[in-house]
């Protein structure tokens, strides 16, 4: 039976202004999920947006448009940045998708049957003319951090969800999975800072405004964030419905991709929620740091803002996605800024991959009019050499197993970099004036060749676009992961004129 894969993002709360930072959590998720479907596995991922809210109620009155024509806008706006940074999702779900509304219907009020939701009195800071609630943290010198005016404090009945019933089975599991939360301080943080001083009942409804799912057995609740929004993971499936084959399928989930500040939600929260269920929980939730732009503070107002579509433009999208999954070390921060991403293309993309594969195609047509094949002539650099290409994916297999993708791309672009040191090595230009060398000559233009069609191989998750640019110009179709060892009997047939994978640039100040 074929192996299954399925791997979600955050759903976004919908934003016209999404900037580099936010890409972050779909771009890894993409790649792990081309990563695993060219690797053979069923593989499902699920993105989407988190519709509901009084915020968007309010942003929505401003504008003058209902609700939903308000959402409906901004998501066409998300959809088509993720295609511009070629994220190949299954499906993007919106909280206002007909079928997850029933089914979070449906869960809510299961859930209400068997106890685990009962009705009681939500306390909070209300601001009047806002109607809006707020919390101690949130309020600027006391006051409403949206219109400065004094809050009270209001109590509002609502339901609740009994966490506290399901903390011990919480501890124990998290206990005994070592890999459910990723990576491990994220792991430490939950323990210490929420379960050891003991969960609260968590409110999942709200009756202060009416953009959210109805509580069906009591209309003037609709449903309260978290409930609403971390169902998506299973609503997208069918879960709960008649049609619930890739639920049965794809269930539970292998890896949730979430950024550092909902970790908390999704290895709390969440696994509560499935827990009432009696669902399996997902296998990991991999909380990632966060890709801080120019130093945090970037806004329209502030002049600095910048559509992530602008650099694709600029760069290309492989450039864009290279930077993003190479920057951000497993679990920690990266930094972005555009001067950080034009010396990456030149020191890794156009130095280090582009020469590689453009001086191999040089040599091969001007020592072998372009056709090169194995004589098969190997001293022990040679061997060494070929040793390094055998053992790469089984290397990469180990880093996107443990979600290292930062160091994955390290592992591919260390054996490119051998490569070039290899050609340095041997000089093939010295062997190429002696005659009597013309088949050891033939034999490490075909070993760097195979060097160039095996990482082409690994990098085609990542950099799609030029990955297929080097199949182009090397002219095979030993271009899948199960031709990702040394192969011996290629014939090559190099293009005549080799295009540059990048150009390198000279970074300007706009
Ligand atoms: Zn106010």
């Amino acid at each position: 039976m074929q192996k299954k894969f399925y791997i979600t993002t955050p759903i976004y709360y919908p934003s016209a202004n999404f900037h580099i930072g936010h890409c972050y959590s779909t771009i890894i998720a993409d790649s792990i999920a081309r990563y695993k479907r060219l690797d053979g596995y069923d593989t499902y991922f699920l993105t989407g947006s988190d519709e509901h809210g009084q915020k968007i109620e309010k942003k929505a009155e401003e504008a003058g448009l209902s609700p939903k024509d308000y959402v409906d806008k901004i998501v066409e706006n998300a959809k088509d940045l993720w295609k511009s940074l070629g994220i190949t999702y299954d499906r993007f779900i919106r909280t206002t998708d007909k079928d997850h509304v029933e089914i979070v219907q449906k869960i809510f009020k299961k859930l209400y049957d068997q106890g685990d939701i009962y009705k009681g009195e939500y306390k909070g800071l209300y601001c009047t003319p806002c109607e809006s609630f707020w919390t101690e943290t949130q309020l600027v010198n006391g006051k409403c951090p949206d219109c400065g005016r004094d809050v009270q404090e209001v109590s509002e009945e609502a339901y609740f969800l009994r966490l506290s019933k399901y903390q011990k089975r919480l501890e124990e599991y998290i206990d005994s999975h070592s890999d459910f939360i990723l990576p491990e301080s994220r792991k430490n943080e939950m323990i210490n800072n929420f379960l050891k001083p003991g969960l609260e009942d968590l409110c999942v409804s709200r009756t202060s405004f009416s953009w959210g799912i109805p509580v069906t057995f009591d209309e003037k609740h609709v449903i309260y964030v978290w409930l609403d929004a971390l169902s998506n993971y299973i609503t997208a499936l069918g879960y709960l419905t008649d049609d619930d084959e890739k639920f049965k399928k794809y269930w539970p989930a292998d890896v949730h991709i979430v950024g550092k500040e909902i970790v908390r939600f999704h290895t709390i929260i969440w696994p509560i929620i499935l827990m009432a269920l009696d669902l399996p929980l997902p296998h990991k939730v991999f909380g990632h740091g966060w890709l801080i732009v120019e130093g945090n503070k970037i806004s329209k107002s502030l002049g600095n803002y910048k559509d992530p579509r602008e650099y694709v433009d600029k760069y290309g999208v492989d450039a864009v996605r290279y930077f993003v999954l190479r920057e951000i070390p497993f679990g920690n921060d990266g930094n972005f800024s555009e001067e950080a991403l034009v010396n990456r293309i030149n020191s890794d993309l156009a130095n280090i991959w582009g020469n590689l594969v453009n001086r191999t195609i040089g040599m091969a047509n001007k020592y072998f009019d372009g056709k090169v094949t194995n004589k098969n002539v190997l001293e022990n650099i040679d061997e060494e050499f070929i040793e390094k290409i055998n053992v790469l994916k089984s290397n990469v297999d180990e880093k996107i197993e443990g979600l290292q993708i930062s160091k994955a791309l390290e592992d591919i672009f260390e054996l490119l970099r051998s490569s070039n040191k290899y050609i340095d090595d041997v000089m093939p230009w010295v062997l190429a004036k002696d005659e009597e060398k013309r088949d050891y000559l033939e034999t490490v233009l075909y070993n760097i060749m195979e060097a160039i069609r095996v990482t082409g191989i690994m990098l085609k998750p990542f950099m799609p676009n030029s990955a297929s640019k080097v199949f182009e110009q090397i002219n095979t179709d030993k271009n899948t992961f199960s031709d990702t060892k040394y192969i011996s009997d290629i014939e090559y047939d190099v293009v005549k004129t080799p295009e540059p994978l990048f150009q390198r640039i000279v970074y300007k100040q706009d």
